[in-house]
């Protein structure tokens, strides 16, 4: 019975339970209209409505200011790794082309097209943060789109940790591209939180700040909506949603609207062919997306119904202190599973460094990685009905994830079982 149990998988995660009785009821028929969500077209006034209020629901939750757009894609997580490399380094182009362009007129094609040439190959950088394996396959695909050369690691947290990643390098030692010389990169990449080795930026990093400031993108895949995020300070938040937000399907992003006509425009298909740079499919391609409301094409309404469900409950819940009603919870539920895994340290040894542990995802080993005692451990924690707590396979051990969904008695029933554990071990 789902109210026997309290669920810790990293994703797809729980949701709460009443949003679920009410999709099992909008599924078959909504509003009262004999049709199912699921059947309504997107473009009804019905599905513009919810599109609205999950849209509003995400502003409020997170105080974006109006000069942000919120888009929804269907693309999932990764879909973000590579739209942010063909909307921003197509952003850039065109950016550099006009400044060309300026200088030398603009109907000398061919003399443009040989100067960008040069430009974008001495100069078109995307710098990344690799702090664990999703900002790894975010750099990977970067590299897949346009080349090693383009692609600056600018911190690779493996190095000086035995080639495991688990720490987050000081900021001295990220060796970001100058912004002095072209202007610095087209963006600075990273991952809010590594779901997979539970590493969290404890704070927007100061080097990626200042009137100079790069265009910085962050994946939040993994800690959307969990703390209060200073959203001027980026140039493209996405994430997919099923995690704290919804369930899988859609994903979403919060794009500085500076980003889209008439402010910024993306070079030409043709020119983009002409410098050997890819081009995107018009299903990433921010300005069309926004263009249309997000419903360029079928977007999966139920999917935002969901998402929107569980952002507007939260938003009834905290009211005026908003998404740092939740953060205060979140941070409460982690505090109390660290400090039960630091009190028997010599039992429990958490993965990641203590100054960059994830409140999201806690992964920890037991008996020092014994493979046999960690099966033990996890079964142990399913006969209470405490599920999904096997960490991901290239970490192995335990991973706790503690997403918005689980509740501080799940949190504290988890705290329990590591306390009797212990003190039967
Ligand atoms: N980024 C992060 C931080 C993730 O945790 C995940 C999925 N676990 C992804 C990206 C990829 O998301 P998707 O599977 O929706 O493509």
């Amino acid at each position: 019975n789902r109210s026997d149990i309290h669920y810790f998988g990293a994703g797809p995660a729980p949701l709460p339970t009443t949003v679920l009785e009410n999709a099992a009821h909008v599924l078959l028929n909504y509003k009262d209209k004999g049709l199912g969500l699921c059947e309504i077209s997107h473009r009804s006034p019905e599905a513009n409505e919810i599109l609205d209020n999950t849209k509003k629901a995400l502003i409020t939750l997170l105080d974006i200011p109006d000069d942000y757009e919120v888009l929804f894609l269907q693309s999932g997580g990764t879909g973000g790794f590579s739209s942010t490399v063909y909307n921003l380094v197509s952003i850039w182009v065109e950016k550099k082309r006009a400044q060309i362009a300026a200088e030398v007129g603009d109907d000398d094609d061919a003399k443009v097209l040989e100067r960008l040439r040069k430009v974008v190959d001495d100069e078109l950088k995307l710098d990344y943060l690799v702090t664990g394996s999703w900002s790894l396959k975010a750099s990977q695909e970067a590299t897949r789109l346009v080349g090693a050369k383009h692609v600056n690691v600018a911190v690779d947290a493996r190095k000086l940790n035995n080639g495991k990643f688990g720490h987050i390098p000081a900021e001295h030692e990220w060796s970001l591209t100058p912004r002095t010389s072209g202007g610095g990169p087209a963006f600075v990449y990273f991952c809010d939180n590594e779901t997979v080795g539970g590493v969290e930026f404890p704070a927007f990093p100061h080097s990626l700040e200042g009137d100079d400031a790069p265009l910085v993108c962050a994946d939040m895949s993994s800690n959307f909506i969990s703390r209060k995020v200073d959203v001027r300070k980026y140039a493209v938040i996405f994430g997919g949603a099923q995690k704290n937000i919804g369930n899988t399907g859609i994903a979403i992003v919060i794009l500085r609207k500076s980003l889209l006509p008439p402010t910024s425009k993306t070079a030409s298909p043709d020119l983009l062919r002409a410098l050997n740079l890819p081009v995107g499919p018009i299903v990433f391609d921010y300005a069309t997306v926004a263009k249309n409301n997000s419903l360029y094409n079928t977007l999966p309404i139920f999917d935002v119904w969901v998402a929107g469900q569980v952002m507007e409950a939260l938003v009834d819940k905290y009211g005026a202190r908003r998404i740092a009603g939740q953060e205060e919870v979140s941070n409460e539920k982690a505090r109390l599973i660290y400090e039960a895994l630091d009190k028997y340290s010599h039992l429990y040894r958490v993965v990641p460094d203590k100054v960059v542990r994830s409140r999201m995802n806690i992964c920890f080993r037991v008996h020092g990685g014994d493979p046999e005692k960690e099966k033990a451990f996890l079964a142990g924690a399913e006969k209470r009905g405490l599920l999904g707590l096997k960490g991901h396979r290239d970490v192995g051990g335990i991973r706790a994830s503690n997403y918005n969904a689980v509740s501080l008695e799940g949190a504290k029933l988890l705290v329990s079982y590591l306390e009797e554990y212990a003190k039967s071990a």
